[in-house]
């Protein structure tokens, strides 16, 4: 079961742009002249796992921008009377206008779940109007840039907040989507052990994507890794943009790149294709084993990278950072060990991350870097055995016991390993609901210390044992 959305707002704000990256229309024309007029349709859209259907409310700017005028406000509410939920927009650089609290009004009046989506949030100065969003009472204003595919990992939960995570998430994904590595589901059970999952294969194509902000250097990256020659010749003929990806060996080891900024890049796509957005990297992350995050080193870490480190954790992929432009950086040691100490500390989900410093440019630490990236695809692949897990696990019970809860010390029995990539763990225990995410963590960094598996997600899920 999925559900509707009818992105509103005011003329102007960014609602065509929104919905043709939900719906994956990217090239459809976005105008800075409002009044395309199109037909109200239903459009299927996805927002990372979350699949639904957009209302297209193009058509609505026929009336004069200055005023709401009857028939908008018509034509709104039945939108809101289709949808389950609204996409509120406004726009945060421009700020509040008035037409932005009349609409606001009829929004709020129709008691229809809201995200209130404060728009062009990337623009100089956007931070004032995300503010004044506040003041229409339709919740928390979460910033994005649909034009720059920024913010959509904030829009996704904000979804999942508004409508419940069952109707959000349709209540059909497999495990592997459910067991965050940063949260812990109780009582929930990861996969059985897939027994006819294949054995870590060396002879399957290793699936990269490359991934990080606008002019991090990933086409620069890109293309140092594959190689200018194989980029001119471009992707075969007839791949669609989604599933473009190379071929290429490195050592004897075959490897498969999804991602298109490099490849679109060289093969001189249309201008308006070549901004590599966020949002496009983040679609590449699905196909993709490992995702590696590059960060410009001569810019601090910003909100927006540790957004898509964290997405590519939750979405359970094995990450190696790479600090790129290294060149430019005269203190490396100092830098490096700051870069190092923060993330960690941004990035306790997943300890002991691979990061290598490189120079795409240059091409230093090229090497390196696939070095990193084949080794945290094998920890991603590892598998454990239950003898080896229950030793460590009494060890671990005879030092540092789960705590009691309410005068009853919770017994841990024992634990499997149920599935890999990345590797789940379940742990059977007397009453999962009362076992603290304290006590949880602690076995997680205690396991991926005992079984050196750093820098993975490792996913626990507890299992009530009779
Ligand atoms: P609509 O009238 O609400 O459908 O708005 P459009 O999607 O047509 O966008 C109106 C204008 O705002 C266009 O020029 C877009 O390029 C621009 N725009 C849309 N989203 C963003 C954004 O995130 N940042 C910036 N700076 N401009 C945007
Ligand atoms: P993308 O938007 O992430 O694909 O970034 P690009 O690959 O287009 O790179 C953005 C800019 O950074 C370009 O001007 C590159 O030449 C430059 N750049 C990329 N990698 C390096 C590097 O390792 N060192 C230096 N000095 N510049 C780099």
């Amino acid at each position: 079961m999925s559900f509707k959305v009818a992105i509103l707002g005011r003329p102007n704000v960014g609602k065509s742009t929104l919905f043709n990256r939900l719906v994956g229309r990217k090239l459809a024309l976005v105008d800075d002249t409002p009044g395309v007029t199109r037909d109200r349709r239903v459009h299927a859209a996805r927002l990372y796992d979350l699949v639904f259907d957009v209302i297209d409310t193009a058509g609505f700017e026929d009336a004069p921008a200055a005023s709401l005028s009857g028939r908008m406000r018509a034509q709104t509410e039945i939108a809101i009377g289709e949808a389950d939920l609204v996409f509120f927009l406004i726009d945060a650089k421009a700020g509040l206008m008035p037409d932005d609290r009349t609409f606001a009004d009829v929004v709020r009046r129709s008691g229809k779940p809201v995200v209130l989506v404060a728009n062009k949030a990337e623009a100089r100065g956007a931070q004032g109007g995300m503010l004044e969003g506040w003041e229409l009472g339709l919740g928390e204003p979460i910033p994005v840039s649909a034009e720059h595919g920024q913010g959509l990992p904030d829009l996704r939960d904000a979804v999942i907040e508004a409508l419940g995570k069952e109707r959000a998430l349709g209540g059909d994904e497999d495990d592997d989507e459910e067991i965050a590595a940063s949260e812990v589901l109780i009582g929930e059970d990861i996969a059985d052990p897939d027994a006819d999952a294949p054995a870590y294969d060396e002879t399957k194509p290793l699936r990269i994507a490359v991934v990080g902000r606008p002019n991090a250097g990933k086409s620069t990256l890109i293309n140092a890794l594959i190689g200018e020659e194989r980029l001119l010749t471009g992707p075969e003929a007839g791949i669609t943009r989604d599933s473009i990806s190379v071929e290429w060996e490195w050592r004897g080891r075959h490897l498969k790149l999804f991602d298109t900024a490099g490849m679109r890049r060289k093969a001189r796509v249309q201008e308006k294709l070549e901004k590599l957005s966020v949002a496009d990297g983040l679609r590449a992350v699905r196909f993709a084993e490992v995702v590696v995050v590059v960060l410009d080193a001569t810019i601090p870490f910003e909100k927006q990278d540790l957004q898509i480190a964290d997405l590519i954790v939750r979405e359970g992929r094995a990450p190696v950072i790479a600090f790129n432009k290294w060149d430019l950086i005269d203190n490396p040691q100092q830098l490096l060990s700051e870069l190092r100490e923060k993330t960690e500390r941004l990035l306790p989900q997943v300890r002991g991350i691979q990061a290598v410093t490189v120079s795409a440019e240059t091409g230093r630490g090229l090497d390196r870097l696939m070095e990193a990236v084949l080794r945290t695809h094998r920890i991603w692949n590892s598998r454990v055995s239950t003898g080896k897990l229950n030793r460590w696990l009494e060890g671990i019970l005879a030092h540092h016991p789960p705590p009691a809860v309410a005068g009853r010390r919770l017994k841990v029995k024992y634990v499997t390993q149920a599935k890999t990539r990345p590797p789940g763990f379940v742990v059977s225990c007397s009453r999962p609901d009362a076992m603290p995410q304290s006590y949880v963590r602690y076995l997680v960094n205690n396991l991926r210390e005992a079984f050196d598996m750093p820098g993975v997600p490792i996913r626990m899920a507890l299992r009530a044992s009779e």
